[in-house]
């Protein structure tokens, strides 16, 4: 029985998508084990070919139209995945990145040689994707890249340092953003693809040590006069890439938000088997006032996070939500998220802070959901700025 007893909403609650979710979970049930899970962990990644094992399970690409190799899906198959991964602690495999953040650039915006070029490698996990905007001097401010990409005949040659980069190890292909024009501010962005076994002059840095989410690869990327041919400029157009980011990054917050909303119920999930379990002073856990009083309170904001965030959804899919609603999701699930999952380990005791026990990991791996895909503060500020 779910801790969190919304109704499944009807827009979730369709023959295929059932059917697709039944598939992820017979998936990630045989190569997603709790012993598996923390390997990845010891490891700082997860293994390259389960990329290829997920491709072949249809689980890739989901949302890619099919006359590119995909199932011609959309986000509701996408937030089956990031349910999945996220109630078995499963989320290092950043497939939420790669199909619903990165694969969204090049079926939206490439031209139609592009998208046969490198869409069906994405679908099949021959390619893995990345998408590379940060720099070590500018994050929240996109405008301030310094990387640039400046056009030499048929190539661009691409310098610059790019930090933070998830899949950034195993990444086949990378929607860099680069300065085309240096003088243009947002104007002078463009996105460049970057394939790191066809180029000289890219070189990936260290695994970068994180205090959390140790099985997703967050690496550095130097790029030391990287020649790309000009057929890698995303959309064939100068100067669109500060758009395209503008205009895709509410859908990664509402994949930020999901996998956030996921982690919620699958913490409150462990916690309340644990309080029912556990004893002190001759009594289970749960017969405490205090934490009936704790769980009642986390319950009672995650079924309104679920509520929230299933309202961001629909807009989504109907392609209503604007970028100040996603920033509201983005925002309030992941502070929600920090709550419920401190006070779940609270309720654990020592066992909580002990890494054998899943909510130890949560707590790490929550930390960052606050920060990436534009920080708390930014939210507020996207927020502020549509009063
Ligand atoms: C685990 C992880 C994975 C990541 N994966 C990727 C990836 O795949 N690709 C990618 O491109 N990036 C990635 N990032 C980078 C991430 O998106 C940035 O870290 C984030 O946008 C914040 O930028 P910053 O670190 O430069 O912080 P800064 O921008 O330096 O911010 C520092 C502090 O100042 C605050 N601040 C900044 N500007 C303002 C303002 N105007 N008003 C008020 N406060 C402000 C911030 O909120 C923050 O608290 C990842 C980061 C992490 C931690």
């Amino acid at each position: 029985m779910p801790v969190i007893k919304t109704d499944k909403p009807a827009y979730l609650d369709v023959e295929d998508v059932n059917i697709f979710e039944q598939s992820v979970a017979r998936f990630l049930d045989d190569n997603a084990s709790r012993e598996e899970t923390r390997r990845w962990r010891e490891q700082g990644s997860v293994d390259r070919v389960l990329w290829r094992r997920a491709g072949a399970a249809g689980i890739l690409g989901v949302s890619v139209p099919v006359e590119y190799g995909g199932a011609g899906g959309d986000f509701r198959h996408e937030v089956v995945i990031m349910r999945e991964l996220g109630l078995r602690g499963a989320a290092g495999f950043a497939v939420p990145l790669h199909n619903a953040v990165v694969a969204p650039y090049i079926h939206g915006y490439a031209t139609e040689e592009q998208k046969l070029r490198w869409l069906p490698g994405a679908v099949s996990g021959e390619t893995v994707l990345a998408v590379a905007m940060t720099e070590p001097a500018a994050g929240s401010d996109l405008q301030g890249i310094k990387t640039t990409a400046v056009r030499d005949g048929d190539v661009y040659r691409i310098n610059g340092q790019k930090t933070f980069i998830s899949n950034g190890l195993h990444a086949s292909l990378i929607v860099v953003a680069a300065k085309t024009d240096a003088s243009a501010g947002g104007k002078g962005v463009s996105l460049l693809v970057v394939e790191p076994d066809k180029v000289e002059g890219f070189e990936r840095g260290r695994l970068l040590e994180k205090m959390g989410q140790e099985s997703r690869d967050t690496a550095e990327l130097f790029f030391n006069d990287v020649r790309v041919p000009v057929e890698n400029l995303l959309g064939g157009v100068e100067g669109q890439g500060f758009r395209m980011l503008m205009e895709k990054l509410p859908q990664e917050r509402m994949v930020i938000a999901w996998q956030a909303m996921a982690m919620i119920e699958a913490a409150l999930e462990h916690t309340v088997a644990y309080v029912k379990e556990r004893k002190a002073f001759g009594k289970r856990l749960l017969e405490f006032q205090n934490t009936q009083f704790k769980l009642a309170d986390c319950v009672a904001k995650a079924t309104a996070a679920r509520v929230f965030i299933d309202h961001c959804t629909s807009l989504l899919i109907d392609g209503r939500l604007d970028a100040a609603t996603a920033s509201m999701a983005k925002l309030w699930i992941t502070e929600v998220q920090a709550e419920v999952v401190d006070e779940c380990l609270q309720l654990h005791g020592g066992y909580g802070y002990m890494s054998e026990y899943p909510i130890a990991d949560m707590y790490k791996d929550a930390r960052g959901f606050r920060i990436y895909g534009g920080t708390s503060e930014i939210m507020k500020l996207i927020i502020a700025r549509s009063l």
